[in-house]
């Protein structure tokens, strides 16, 4: 009996050596975002879920890598990438030409448009009305609202919040006329919030993709490629559907 226990011992042990190993080959793939980005991105209890961490996740098991999912702030998702600490940055980020010059870009997998949350009843009823009222506008922090809201509207007329829901609440509160926002996480604000609506025109529309180190070429070639055939055989649309009700 004590042999067999020894022997038993001796496998298990074995076992979870070989197991432990193994583990350990497996590479990981440290992935930055800001999770209050619905439905791209936001917490359902302890995890982070959205289009984006599954895109990610059916990346990861492509590439035979293990997902792991960074939350922190908007802005410090490039100088995160920039410095090596995250191998990208998926975060419903739009490429634009400011961004190129710090890291590279995967092949877009999504578009966003920004979109202009007002009160019902407000006398904000086009993009046109912000600049006739001098209306004050909220935006998230550091994002493409934020720096086409400064450029258009100017700075002195513009609030920065730390993310969407904060700007959102300060609508409701009455501190901002209207808040500039990617449409999607837009929807869910207002479906969340009682007595705002989403202007039907449109601000500007763009692009969202995945941002690496401008030295990791090699991964950001290998995400192409596994986005690529993910594309091809529907899995991204599907994600996006799962997500994104018409
Ligand atoms: N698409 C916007 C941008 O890239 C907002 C992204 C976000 O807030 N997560 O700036």
């Amino acid at each position: 009996m004590k042999k067999f226990l020894c022997v038993l011992l001796t496998v298990a042990l074995l076992a979870i050596t070989f197991a432990a190993c193994s583990g350990s080959k497996t590479e990981t793939l440290t992935m930055a975002t800001n999770a209050e980005f619905p439905p791209y991105e936001y917490h359902e209890g302890d995890n982070i879920v959205g289009i984006d961490a599954e895109i990610a996740q059916a990346i990861a098991d492509k590439l035979g890598m293990e997902l792991k999912i960074e939350d922190v702030a908007f802005d410090s998702i490039i100088p995160g990438v920039q410095s090596k600490k995250y191998d990208m940055g998926m975060a419903g980020m739009t490429v634009n030409e400011e961004r190129l010059k710090s890291v590279d870009f995967s092949t877009p997998y999504a578009k966003g448009v920004q979109v202009v949350i007002v009160k019902e009843g407000s006398k904000i009823k086009t993009v046109d009305d912000i600049t006739k009222n001098k209306a004050k506008v909220g935006v998230q922090t550091s994002t493409t609202g934020d720096i086409y809201a400064t450029d258009d509207f100017g700075e002195e007329n513009i609030t920065k919040y730390e993310n969407g829901a904060v700007a959102v609440q300060a609508l409701v509160a009455g501190k901002v006329d209207c808040v500039i926002i990617d449409n999607e996480p837009a929807k869910s604000y207002v479906k969340a919030n009682k007595g705002l609506k989403i202007l039907d025109t449109n601000y500007v529309e763009e692009e969202y993709a995945i941002c690496f180190n401008k030295e990791n070429t090699e991964l950001k070639d290998k995400v192409n490629e596994a986005l690529d055939e993910l594309t091809k055989d529907g899995t991204v649309q599907k994600i996006l559907d799962k997500y994104i009700k018409a």
